[in-house]
C-alpha cells in the first residue's frame, strides 16, 4: 500500500449477512477491495455482489446534484437550499390543506440505523403515521409471528452457530444464492454429521446441500409444517418437559394437529408420506435442530401463519434456546433488521413499541419533546392504495424503488403519477426516481458513517471511507436539514448523536454506544442492555421475552389449503446470486450483468414440450395484473405446473397481485398464477 492509500473496513451494501470488506482508497477514490478473514460471518469470503462493490461506488451514473422536474417533464438542476425549501413548503401546504396523514414516508433497509431512526422520527413529529419500508415486503410476518410466540421477532442464534446443529431444516430459503456466506456454516454442520432437510418447490444450489429434498407444490409450506408436527406428536417425539416448563397454549395446537391425516397431507403437498416421516423424526430426535427460512415462507397470504408454524415446530421439540438450535429467518437487505428495530414500520415505534399502545407511545413522545405521536399507519402497499384513493398526496422515498419492488407495478406507476409531490433521495436515477418531482442525490454506504444491524442482530459500525461525488449528501444530512426547515428540531445531528439517542430510547440497544461500536471489529449482538453488557448471541436460553417468560403456541384459524390453480402455472418469483432486490444497483454493473442480463422464465421440459417452447424462445407471461415478455429457460429445476422468474427486473412485479396477508400486511408475491403463451418467433 502506498503512502497515500488507506484501507477502510466497511459493511457490504447488499444482503443481511453483513459481511465486512476492506476498501482500498487512494487519492480519494476506491481502487480495490481486500477480504476480511477475521469477520465472524464471512471469514473473508465475499459473494459476487460484495466483490462488485468498487464498481458500484465508482459508477458513472451516480447522481451528483439535486434536480426538479418541470411540468413539461424536463429536469433542471437546483441547489440544495432551493430543493429543501421547496420540499418543506410543499409538505407544509399539503398538511395544512389535507392533514398530516396525506403524506407518506418510505424509509430504507439500505440506510443506517441512525438514518432510519431520524427518518421515522421526522415522519411522526411531522404528524404522519404512514412510515414503512421494505421489511413489509420480506419479513413483516416473522416480526409479527415470532414476537407473539417468543416476545421478539428476530433470529435466535448467530449464523456461525449453525455449524453446531445436528439437523437443519431449510424451508423457503435459497441462501446459497441470496445470502451466500451462510452456506459455509451449513456445509460445516453437514461435514460434522448433521442431517440436512430442504423444503423448496425448486431444485436450487441450496437444495443440493440437503440429504432430503421435499420438492413440495408451491404454497403448501403450511400444510407440510403441520404434517411434520402431527407426525412428531403421533410418534411421541414432542419434548413434553420443555412444553410444560417453558410454554403455554399447547393444548390448542395439539387438538388441531391430532386431526391431521399425514398421508392426505402428503398428497396435498406432493411429496411421499415417507419423506414427511423422515423429516419429522430427524428434526425432533436430534440433539440440536435449527430451522432456516426466508421469503418462501413469508410472501404468502398466510405468511404470518406459516412463520408461526415454524415457531410452533421449534417449541414442540424444545429446539430453541441452545447452541445449534433456533430459528433463522434470514433478512434481506444489509439493514432491514436495523430499520425495523428503529421503528421504520407503520405499527411499531423504535424498539417495537406498538404505536397503538397509547401509554408506551407517550413515553417516546415525551423523549422527543411532544405530548403524543400519531398511530394507525399504513403499510407500503396500503400507502400506494391510499394514493390511488386520493387520500395520500405526497410521498417521500429514501432509497427504495417501489415501482420494481412492489406488487402489480402498473398500479404503483398509476399511483406515483397522481401525487402532488414525490421526493426521492437515492444514489441513482431509479425507475421510481423517474416519476419524482424532486430527486436528491444520496451518498452511498462507504461515503458516510453509521451502524447497521445484520440478520443475526449484530450491530456493526461502518465508517466513512471517502467523500460522496459532486454534491451528493448522506441521508442523515438530508433528513436533518429537512427536519430543521420543518421546525422539528434545531440542530443537524451527527450519526454519533443519533446513536446516543437510540441508546436512551431503545432499551436493547442501550449498551451499543458510539464509543464501543466504533472500535469493535465484531460489533455487538442485541439485546445489549448497558455499556458493560457483552450482548446476547443466543436468545431465550432461560426465558422468553414475553411478560411471563413463557413462549406461546399460536394456532391460526382454519386449515391451510393447497392452492387450486385457476391458471396454467404457479408463478414463483425470487432472487438469483448476481442481483439484488429491485436491481437498482446490480443491473448497472457489467461484471454482474454478463451473468444475468435479461428476464428469464424457467419452465419444466414437459410443460415446454406441450407449449412447443424451446430454450431461448420469447414467451408471454400473463396474469390478472399484466403481461410481460420473457426468455424461456427449460429446466427440471422447477416442478411441472410451476414457473420461476427473478424479481430483479422491472417486468416481474408487473405480474404479481396486491392481495395481502391480513395480519402482517405483506403482499402475497408467491401466490401468483400465470398463463404462458409462445410468442411468434
Ligand atoms: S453474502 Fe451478502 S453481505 Fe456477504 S458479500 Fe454477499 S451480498 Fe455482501
Amino acid at each position: 500500500m502506498t503512502g497515500s492509500s488507506r484501507k477502510v473496513s466497511v459493511i457490504c451494501p447488499y444482503c443481511g449477512a453483513g459481511c465486512r470488506l476492506n476498501l482500498i482508497v487512494e487519492n480519494g477514490k476506491t481502487t480495490s477491495i481486500e477480504y476480511d478473514p477475521d469477520h465472524p460471518v464471512s471469514l473473508g469470503a465475499l459473494c459476487p455482489k460484495g466483490i462488485s462493490a468498487v464498481e458500484l461506488i465508482n459508477h458513472p451514473e451516480r447522481l451528483t446534484f439535486p434536480v426538479i422536474r418541470k411540468p413539461n417533464g424536463t429536469i433542471r438542476r437546483i441547489s440544495w437550499d432551493e430543493a429543501l425549501k421547496f420540499i418543506a413548503e410543499k409538505l407544509r401546504q399539503i398538511r395544512s390543506d389535507f392533514g398530516a396523514d396525506a403524506v407518506g414516508f418510505l424509509a430504507s433497509a439500505k440506510a443506517s440505523n441512525e438514518e432510519n431512526y431520524l427518518f421515522q422520527k421526522l415522519a411522526r413529529l411531522f404528524g404522519s403515521p404512514h412510515v414503512d419500508h421494505c421489511a413489509r415486503l420480506c419479513h413483516a410476518p416473522s416480526i409479527v409471528a415470532l414476537s407473539r410466540a417468543f416476545g421478539s421477532g428476530a433470529m435466535t442464534n448467530p449464523i456461525a452457530d449453525l455449524e453446531n446443529s445436528r439437523c437443519i431444516l431449510i424451508i423457503g430459503s435459497n441462501f446459497s444464492e441470496n445470502h451466500p456466506v451462510v452456506s459455509r456454516w451449513v456445509w460445516n454442520a453437514k461435514d460434522r454429521g448433521a442431517f440436512i432437510i430442504a423444503v423448496d418447490p425448486r431444485k436450487t444450489p441450496t437444495t443440493e446441500i440437503a440429504h432430503l429434498h421435499l420438492m413440495i407444490k408451491p404454497g403448501t409450506d403450511g400444510i407440510l409444517l403441520n404434517a411434520i408436527m402431527a407426525q412428531i406428536l403421533r410418534e411421541g417425539l414432542a419434548n413434553y418437559d420443555f412444553i410444560a416448563s417453558r410454554t403455554e397454549g399447547f393444548e390448542n395446537l395439539k387438538a388441531k394437529l391430532q386431526k391431521i391425516d399425514v398421508t392426505k397431507a402428503a398428497e396435498q403437498v406432493g411429496v411421499p408420506a415417507g419423506d414427511i416421516v423422515i423429516a419429522a423424526r430427524k428434526y425432533a430426535a436430534s440433539s440440536a435442530s435449527a430451522i432456516i427460512y426466508c421469503m418462501g415462507i413469508t410472501q404468502h397470504r398466510n405468511g404470518t401463519a406459516y412463520a408461526a408454524s415454524c415457531a410452533n415446530l421449534a417449541l414442540l421439540c424444545g429446539q430453541i434456546g441452545r447452541p445449534g438450535t433456533g430459528l433463522f429467518p434470514l433478512r434481506g437487505q444489509n439493514n432491514v433488521q436495523g430499520a425495523s428495530d428503529m421503528g421504520a414500520l407503520a405499527e411499531f415505534l423504535p424498539g417495537y413499541v406498538r404505536a397503538d399502545d397509547s401509554e408506551k407511545r407517550r413515553i417516546i413522545a415525551k423523549q422527543w419533546g411532544c405530548d403524543d405521536l400519531p398511530s394507525g399507519g399504513l403499510s407500503v402497499t396500503e400507502i400506494i392504495n391510499a394514493i390511488l384513493d386520493n387520500k395520500i398526496k405526497a410521498l417521500f422515498v429514501m432509497g427504495e424503488n417501489p415501482i420494481v419492488s412492489d406488487p402489480s407495478a402498473s398500479e404503483t406507476e398509476k399511483a406515483l403519477s397522481k401525487l402532488d409531490i414525490l421526493v426521492v433521495q437515492d444514489p441513482f436515477m431509479t425507475e421510481t426516481a423517474g416519476f419524482a418531482h424532486i430527486v436528491l442525490p444520496a451518498a452511498m454506504w462507504a461515503e458516510k458513517s453509521g451502524s447497521y444491524t445484520n440478520t443475526e442482530r449484530r450491530i456493526q459500525w461502518s465508517p466513512k471511507a471517502l467523500d460522496p461525488p459532486g454534491e451528493a449528501k448522506p441521508d442523515l444530512w438530508i433528513i436533518g436539514n429537512l427536519g430543521k426547515l420543518l421546525g422539528l428540531w434545531e440542530t443537524i445531528p451527527q450519526p454519533q448523536d443519533v446513536l446516543r439517542e437510540i441508546n436512551r430510547v431503545v432499551p436493547f440497544y442501550g449498551g451499543v454506544t458510539p464509543e464501543r461500536i466504533e472500535t469493535s471489529r465484531e460489533g455487538l449482538i442485541w439485546p445489549c442492555l448497558n455499556e458493560h453488557h457483552e450482548g446476547t448471541p443466543i436468545l431465550y436460553s432461560e426465558k422468553f421475552h414475553r411478560e411471563n417468560g413463557r413462549a406461546l403456541f399460536t394456532v391460526p384459524d382454519g386449515d391451510f389449503e393447497d392452492l387450486k390453480s385457476h391458471e396454467q402455472f404457479a408463478l414463483i418469483t425470487g432472487r438469483v446470486v448476481v442481483h439484488y432486490n429491485s436491481g437498482s444497483f446490480t443491473r448497472r454493473l457489467p461484471s454482474l450483468m454478463r451473468y444475468s442480463s435479461k428476464l428469464e422464465v424457467t419452465l419444466h421440459p414437459y410443460d415446454a414440450s406441450k407449449l412447443d417452447v424451446k430454450d431461448g424462445n420469447i414467451v408471454l407471461v400473463k396474469t390478472s395484473s399484466g403481461t410481460v415478455e420473457a426468455v424461456a429457460k427449460i429446466s427440471s429445476s422447477v416442478r411441472q405446473g410451476s414457473v420461476f422468474m427473478p424479481f430483479h427486473f422491472p417486468e416481474a412485479n408487473k405480474l404479481t397481485t396486491r392481495d395481502l396477508d391480513p395480519i402482517a400486511r405483506i403482499p402475497s408475491f408467491k401466490d401468483a398464477q400465470c398463463q404462458l403463451i409462445k410468442k411468434e418467433q
